[in-house]
């Protein structure tokens, strides 16, 4: 069997794949944010990388290599930009890599990509990137693009398992629960148990200000507790996150 990892191919066995397979490429992006003590910097880019390689390996598919920066952490949702190690792009830079992509995967012949974010922040510049690179590639291209916040496919069920106490929402689901328990199964490792806080949940305002306000945010980083997660929870939500994503990918692009 060929190797999920299109870096891993030559440029000849990739084409030979394109034609023959017609593959389903897989796009994880992410970001370079601060997830509290206790998880890596690259925790977003991983887990999209990660959730992308299990879906496509059961629809034979290809991964491209990880989009790894992403837009600007907000506080409510990534604790904001003041973190150190926190390394975003503009807007505008991201859109033009996913742009790029678009039209390259366009170009080789690709005919079904799929982008897998991991960063919250990044939905609506990736959903720009894709509809300025449809545009570069015209009307006869015959690429179509799929996009997906990996989180989206989690059932209610699971959640309910998973959060017993009651789910906080993925908002604050920043450095928690879901992302720990992930990391736990993919990346142990990588994970300091050890060092998960114990801050309460964050309690936002309705309403943003610039400069944000760094006192919104609890100082770890962390937006709700950690706590609570395993290995045994992640790896509950990475098959039911492979299966259904697989499931939609080939409805998507029958
Ligand atoms: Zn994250
Ligand atoms: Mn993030």
């Amino acid at each position: 069997m060929r190797t999920i990892w299109m870096n891993q191919l030559s440029w000849v066995d990739y084409e030979a794949t394109i034609k023959a397979e017609q593959p389903p490429i897989f796009l994880p992006v992410g970001a370079l944010e601060q997830h509290g003590p206790h998880l890596p910097l690259g925790t977003d880019g991983l887990l999209s990388a990660a959730v992308a390689a299990d879906t496509a390996t059961l629809v034979q598919g290809l991964v491209a290599p990880t989009l790894s920066y992403g837009y600007k952490s907000q506080p409510k949702c990534g604790g904001g930009q003041h973190f150190c190690g926190t390394t975003s792009v503009d807007a505008a830079t991201l859109i033009g890599s996913v742009r790029d992509a678009v039209r390259e995967f366009g170009r080789h012949g690709a005919t079904k990509l799929v982008f897998v974010n991991g960063h919250y922040e990044n939905q609506w510049f990736l959903i720009e990137g894709i509809d300025l690179g449809l545009r570069d590639l015209g009307p006869g291209a015959k690429l179509q693009v799929m996009r997906l916040e990996y989180w989206d496919f989690l059932t209610e069920q699971t959640l309910t398992s998973v959060f017993p106490n009651g789910f906080p929402g993925f908002a604050l689901e920043h450095a928690a629960v879901i992302e720990t328990s992930m990391m736990l199964h993919y990346h142990p490792s990588l994970v300091r148990t050890d060092l998960i806080p114990e801050d309460p949940p964050a309690d936002f305002p309705p309403y943003d200000v610039y400069p944000t306000k760094k006192n919104w945010v609890p100082l770890s980083g962390v937006l709700s507790s950690a706590k609570g997660s395993t290995a045994e929870k992640g790896k509950t939500m990475a098959t039911e996150l492979a299966m259904r994503m697989a499931d939609a990918v080939i409805e998507a692009f029958k």
